[in-house]
């Protein structure tokens, strides 16, 4: 959908039209302001449209990404608050399910993988259990005899983000926000340190026209490194992750839980569908599907949950993961004046949607940034370039 109104002057322009332009948009739309998103292809269809949708903090926290845990778990915390507010505005019920996961151990490298996993969750104080095999498989019977524990983690979500896309671009739609499609920002226009606007080509002329704007968010997901115009330590250094997810019809071995492995994790949705992933290929900017990650995702789920060999492969799902230097979103403002980053939030983006559009759009309007301080650019500014 591409809506057509003059926009050689507007206020604010948010470059991509993802989970994260979609929802920073929102916000501000919310807020009264005048917002366009520029978006190269089809809003909505970049790496969320890929993605399982799990909001799993506890299960995702990683040893050494403190800042990164706590905000996260702060963005699962505000998930009812934010699909509230989104269903009232776009009349699309967004639901998330608190399934919880199961991360299985099918020998003993696992059973070793299983006690550290166990352990340092169990440091962190969340409510984590472990499971016998027998245990695991009364509370999800399809899982194989191979199982020989688990961990059970409670607090874990997930919800369909096909909807959750379908639902931020009516409402941000719903509240004043334009979304003009097929135009790919080319070039982040400067003022000397303020920012200026845009140049993007016009999906008509294909020829490059400017867009004045003040404020700039930035927000291109894997791409946000290749937009011409930012000096050099202000590009920030996000490269794309490719992940492939295979979408299969689920009726012989419906389960109710998010099932977690090595290398491999299964997700089952409301309409049927079982979700089973992911592969991670640094591949550049290809997304291809290759046999071989196929074959790996198949193997590894069959091994789990045998029954999967009868279910029809309906989808293959890929996306381009937006991953920075340490694997953290680069958010908030920048020293350019007006040009604020929202980008690089790897394979968290769905959860971390909630507080990046609550925090980055306060920050634009407010210009107060004080919970986005561990997430700014200019971490990278004392590191070596990449
Ligand atoms: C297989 C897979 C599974 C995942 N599973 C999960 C999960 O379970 N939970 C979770 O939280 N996250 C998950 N993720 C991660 C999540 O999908 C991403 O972190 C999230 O989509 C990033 O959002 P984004 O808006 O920054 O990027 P994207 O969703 O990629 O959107 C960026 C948009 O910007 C547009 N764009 C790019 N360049 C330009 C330009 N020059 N001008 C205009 N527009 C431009 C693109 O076309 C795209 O629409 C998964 C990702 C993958 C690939």
């Amino acid at each position: 959908m591409s809506q057509q109104r003059k926009t050689d002057s507007i206020e604010i322009a948010v470059i991509g039209g993802g989970v994260i332009g979609l929802a920073t948009g929102w916000r501000l739309a919310r807020s009264g302001k005048k917002v366009v998103v520029f978006e190269k292809k089809e809003a909505g269809r970049g790496a969320g449209w890929a993605s399982a949708g799990m909001l799993a903090p506890q299960t995702e926290a990683g040893y050494e990404q403190k800042d990164l845990l706590e905000f996260s778990l702060e963005s699962l915390r505000k998930y009812p608050e934010f699909l509230r507010e989104l269903t009232e505005d776009s009349g699309i019920k967004v639901e998330a399910g608190k399934t919880g996961s199961l991360f299985c151990a099918l020998n003993r490298d696992d059973l070793e993988r299983l006690q550290r996993f166990f352990d340092f969750r169990q440091r962190l104080g969340f409510p984590v259990m472990k499971l016998k095999g027998e245990e695991t498989r009364e509370k999800e019977p399809y899982l194989s005899p191979r199982v020989t524990a688990s961990v059970f983690v409670p607090d874990d979500w997930h919800l369909d983000s096909r909807k959750l896309l379908a639902a931020l671009k009516t409402a941000f739609i719903n509240k004043g926000g334009l979304i003009h499609e097929d135009s790919p920002v080319t070039e982040i226009l400067l003022d000397g340190k303020t920012a200026a606007g845009i140049k993007v080509l016009d999906p008509k002329t294909k020829t490059e026209k400017e867009v004045k704007a003040n404020t700039l968010v930035l927000a291109a997901g894997a791409w946000s490194s290749q937009i011409k115009g930012l000096p050099e330590n202000l590009i920030p250094p996000i490269r794309p992750i490719k992940g492939m997810i295979l979408n299969l019809k689920a009726e012989s071995c419906p389960l109710s839980h998010v099932i977690r492995a090595e290398g491999v994790y299964l997700v089952p949705k409301q309409n049927g569908r079982l979700l089973v992933g992911a592969t991670s290929e640094e591949k550049g900017y290809d997304v291809s599907p290759l046999a071989g990650g196929i074959k790996d995702l198949l193997q590894n789920a069959f091994d789990i949950v045998p029954g999967i060999s009868e279910c029809p492969l309906e989808e293959i799902q890929i996306g381009l993961r937006p991953a920075n230097r340490d694997h953290s979103p680069v958010l908030g403002p920048s020293p350019i004046q007006g040009l604020y980053y929202a980008a690089g939030h790897y394979r968290h983006g769905i959860l971390l949607a909630p507080m990046t559009a609550l925090e980055v759009s306060h920050s634009v309007l407010t210009g107060d940034f004080e919970r986005l301080k561990p997430f700014s650019i200019t971490r990278f500014f004392s590191s070596a370039a990449a």
